[in-house]
């Protein structure tokens, strides 16, 4: 019998990236298709306090063994920032061409560019609680190039390319990207845990 698992998202795109990953012996559910509907407020510091404090949300409500992530941009010559700040780096609105502006202009005459995608991702099982992470290093460019991707993708080219995440294919940047690292050690660890 198949295992139920929630993802605490309601993003499509993560649900699909996820699920081609994970096993087919365990049945990913969104937050949607368990009935919850509210905005799980991200009110801690780190990602991995805003990643155990989704998953918890949910086991301690709906009583499902779940997962959830948290991703963030973490630039060396902004100490860190802006880290678990990045969906909001520019304003509530969560604007992803804000942001990039923003964070071009703190960024002007830096000469250092270096600058890393990180996930953590929480899990619930049974009551127990597991975290895993994945990161990627890569550069912040000067101005934006491509129109793939989402959020900073247009000015991130991870160390090893010539492109940005929104030049690469999807399947190449699922193959190196900070949540594919970080989903595949939750996959692998599902499998031995089964
Ligand atoms: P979340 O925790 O996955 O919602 O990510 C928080 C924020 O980090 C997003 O709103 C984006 O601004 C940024 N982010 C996360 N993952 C990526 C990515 O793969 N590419 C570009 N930006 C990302």
């Amino acid at each position: 019998m198949k295992r139920k698992l929630v993802f605490a998202t309601n993003n499509a795109h993560k649900l699909e990236e996820v699920s081609a990953i994970i096993d087919s012996r365990f049945e990913i559910h969104s937050l949607a298709e368990i009935g919850c509907h509210e905005d799980i407020q991200e009110t801690a510091h780190t990602l991995e306090g805003n990643a155990l404090l989704k998953a918890r949300y949910i086991y301690e409500k709906y009583g499902y063994d779940c997962f959830s992530d948290d991703t963030g941009l973490e630039v060396d010559a902004l100490n860190g920032a802006p880290g678990v700040r990045s969906a909001r780096y520019a304003g509530e609105e969560k604007d992803a061409q804000a942001n990039m502006r923003k964070l071009l202009s703190e960024l002007k005459a830096k000469s250092n560019r270096n600058a890393r995608f990180r996930t953590v991702v929480a899990l619930i099982l049974n009551g127990e609680e597991f975290l895993f992470d994945g990161v990627v290093e890569g550069k912040i460019l000067e101005e934006k190039r491509g129109d793939g991707g989402f959020g900073y993708d247009p000015i991130f080219v991870p160390d090893g390319f010539d492109e940005t995440f929104a030049q690469l294919d999807a399947e190449v940047k699922n193959d190196i990207s900070h949540r594919g690292k970080a989903i595949r050690k939750l996959a692998e660890f599902l499998l031995q845990r089964d």
